[in-house]
């Protein structure tokens, strides 16, 4: 994970405005749709119309996936050794 020098203040009503660079950097526009992801100390917002099951449905990570039987979730192999 990459810290851009950018110190952003979330309105009352939660809203934080994700950086120009950011938005040109992914190439995200007004409408985007994102899932976000809770980890440790950190949030992650991942595009959510770039391929369904396409990672880790704990974390977000999109690699070293396994495929959970009976499930069409995936999950990585970090998160896989947290919860055993
Ligand atoms: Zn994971």
């Amino acid at each position: 994970m990459r810290a851009i020098n950018t110190i952003r203040h979330m309105d009352e009503l939660g809203r934080i405005t994700i950086p120009h660079e950011v938005r040109e950097h992914f190439g995200w526009r007004d409408g985007a749709v994102f899932q976000v992801f809770i980890g440790d100390q950190s949030v992650i917002l991942r595009r959510h119309d770039i391929e369904p099951n396409s990672h880790c449905f704990l974390c977000g990570s999109t690699e070293k996936l396994l495929n959970l039987p009976g499930d069409e979730r995936k999950m990585c192999f970090d998160c896989w050794d947290n919860t055993r």
